[in-house]
């Protein structure tokens, strides 16, 4: 066969087939509707092609609404999943959000804090203040969190944003450290400090609550026994009820113990102090102490009494310095740990 003729087979056949249908599709239907009952008679014609147009319109309305159907029960499930998952996120955020502003606030108060307390230690102002501080902290926080969205962009292709308290937790986070770290270097200032003024005789050695009031102070004075002589006197008074409890006031090793209850000082203990210190506390009724004790600052050493040359029960007080006959004035030693004392308020007001 050549190609002509399977080109006419073709074109016969599919003619052929077309008239049949277009044949077929003219063919007329013609439904009738009798009532019962009544003499009319209602007929409708039809032919294929409406028949086959409509079954297709009708077929086509029940796919689209059995696939709106299913549509919508996915997304409503996906909806709900989403619901589920951020809403309860989103709600738990805002309550993250209100705490975050409170740490915030706390945050603020420290770090005014710690600035106040640099500059009365005299460590200067912090090298922020709390205000540019916390800028200072959104700004790196930021810078951190930027470059980590970018680079899961550029990773996994989808766009991630933290929310706003994720950021502000960052902006805490590194405003903590940097308060922790200053934290860490004031801890070692005060043990500095805090290591010098335990062993120097600061304050009194009674206690604050105890009864006791000052009486005399140091320099010359009417000789208590004889009041026509002028003497030196070269320590300060505190009267008292026998059995107050006496205190060292600063650490130090007992250098000399006295327990002539009638000569002199009487029950006496000196201790000597780092730094070339020495205190005495004189005319006490028992001593808890002996020569060669290493004492903490505020330990216990004995109890106020009357004993040796006194008028009456009292602690006599004095502070040595470099050498052990080398009387000083034991009042700002004694101020420098008392603001409250009639006399130390006139001391720290005259100096
Ligand atoms: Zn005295």
């Amino acid at each position: 066969m050549s190609g002509e003729r399977v080109k006419d087979t073709f074109q016969n056949f599919s003619q052929d087939f077309v008239q049949r249908f277009q044949r077929k599709g003219q063919e007329r239907l013609t439904i009738m509707v009798i009532p019962h009952g009544q003499d009319k008679v209602f007929s409708l014609q039809l032919n294929w092609y409406l028949i086959l147009f409509c079954a297709a319109i009708l077929g086509m309305l029940l796919f689209l609404s059995g696939y709106g159907f299913y549509e919508g029960q996915v997304r409503k499930q996906e909806i709900d999943r989403l619901n589920r998952l951020y809403g309860i996120n989103f709600k738990a955020a805002l309550q993250l959000a209100d705490k975050l502003e409170d740490l915030k606030t706390s945050s603020w108060s420290i770090g005014h804090n710690m600035n106040d307390t640099a500059r009365q230690i005299g460590l200067g102002e912090l090298r922020f203040n709390p205000e540019d501080q916390y800028d200072e902290a959104r700004n790196l926080a930021q810078d951190q969190m930027r470059n980590q969205e970018k680079q899961e962009h550029s990773r996994s292709g989808s766009s991630i944003h933290f929310l706003p308290p994720v950021y502000m937790l960052k902006t805490l986070q590194y405003q903590l450290g940097w308060r922790s770290h200053f934290l860490g270097s004031l801890q070692y200032w005060v043990h500095e400090v805090y290591s010098i003024y335990r062993r120097l005789p600061l304050g009194r050695a009674t206690d604050l609550n105890a009864t006791v009031r000052d009486s005399s102070g140091y320099g010359p004075r009417r000789d208590p026994f004889n009041r026509y002589v002028l003497e030196f006197h070269p320590g300060y008074d505190t009267r008292g009820p026998v059995g107050t409890a006496i205190r060292a006031t600063g650490q130090g090793t007992v250098y000399r113990v006295m327990q002539n209850a009638y000569s002199g000082y009487g029950r006496a203990v000196l201790i000597q102090h780092d730094f070339g210190f020495y205190s005495l506390y004189a005319h006490m009724s028992r001593l808890h102490v002996a020569v060669g004790d290493k004492i903490e600052k505020w330990q216990l050493i004995g109890e106020m009494g009357n004993s040796g040359r006194s008028t009456g029960t009292h602690l006599h007080y004095e502070i040595r310095y470099n050498q052990e006959s080398n009387h000083i004035d034991p009042l700002p030693f004694i101020c420098a740990q008392d603001y409250s004392s009639h006399r130390c308020r006139d001391y720290h007001n005259n100096n």
